[in-house]
């Protein structure tokens, strides 16, 4: 992944709308995510050695031994999320940015938190490059969430939680929805916590994922 985005041709335009074809087969029924996944160019967010890859239904590693998450899995937690325009979102996982933006085409006001310094560093300068200036970026360890920017309308976790950290739901606001991978093995349960008005907690649980594992702590700077 360059400074510079590779163009957005016509042949891509192509396979990302085979893409969301694949996905509204799989059970995506979203209107606003599935045009999200169709105008965002995924292949932005692949070195160029690998842009063959960006159109499949796959995760794709991203250094660091990260992923990007499989294009269903991201349309799959942000039809949960079911983002309303102008929400304050957080996202734990930032990895390519791929999902941050997702929700920016959304209408969020995207907050995200990534521990890994040269994931960090490089999501952190790209965004800004492919038109998503506004994602706000942090180096630090998700398991805390953002006390100085909270409460937050909705919560993701991108990758796999051993279990719900109590500062993200501290962090939700009433009525605010925390969508999280749960399980500490090599498959999660998809799940939404839903902070009722009370401050009582209502929980769904949604099938099989699997993820990176959430660490904790940030990884050092060097
Ligand atoms: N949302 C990403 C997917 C990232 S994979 C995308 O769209 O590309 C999960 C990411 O979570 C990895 O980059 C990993 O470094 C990060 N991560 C793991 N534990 C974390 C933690 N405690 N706080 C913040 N980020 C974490």
């Amino acid at each position: 992944m360059g400074y510079n985005p590779p163009p957005d041709t016509y042949r891509h335009q192509g396979l990302r709308k085979q893409l969301v074809q694949q996905i509204r087969l799989k059970g995506i029924a979203n209107q606003q995510v599935l045009a999200a996944i169709e105008k965002l160019p995924r292949h932005y967010f692949f070195d160029s050695s690998f842009l063959e890859s960006a159109y499949e239904d796959k995760p794709f590693p991203i250094g660091a031994g990260q992923t990007i998450s499989q294009p269903y899995t991201v349309a799959f937690q942000s039809q949960l999320l079911n983002i309303q325009k102008n929400e304050k979102v957080l996202e734990i996982g930032t990895g390519s940015g791929y999902q941050a933006c997702i929700l920016a085409e959304l209408g969020a006001r995207v907050f995200t938190i990534e521990r890994q310094k040269t994931l960090f560093d490089r999501t952190s300068k790209f965004l800004p490059v492919i038109g998503y200036p506004t994602i706000k970026t942090f180096f630090g360890d998700g398991y805390k969430g953002l006390q100085a920017f909270s409460p937050f309308d909705k919560m993701i976790v991108t990758a796999a939680a051993p279990y719900v950290p109590d500062a993200l739901l501290e962090q939700l606001k009433p009525g605010g929805i925390l969508v999280i991978p749960v399980g500490a093995d090599d498959v999660q349960i998809m799940t939404t916590i839903t902070k009722r008005s009370d401050g009582t907690f209502e929980k769904k649980e949604y099938g099989a994922f699997r993820f990176v594992p959430m660490l904790e702590d940030k990884a050092k700077e060097k």
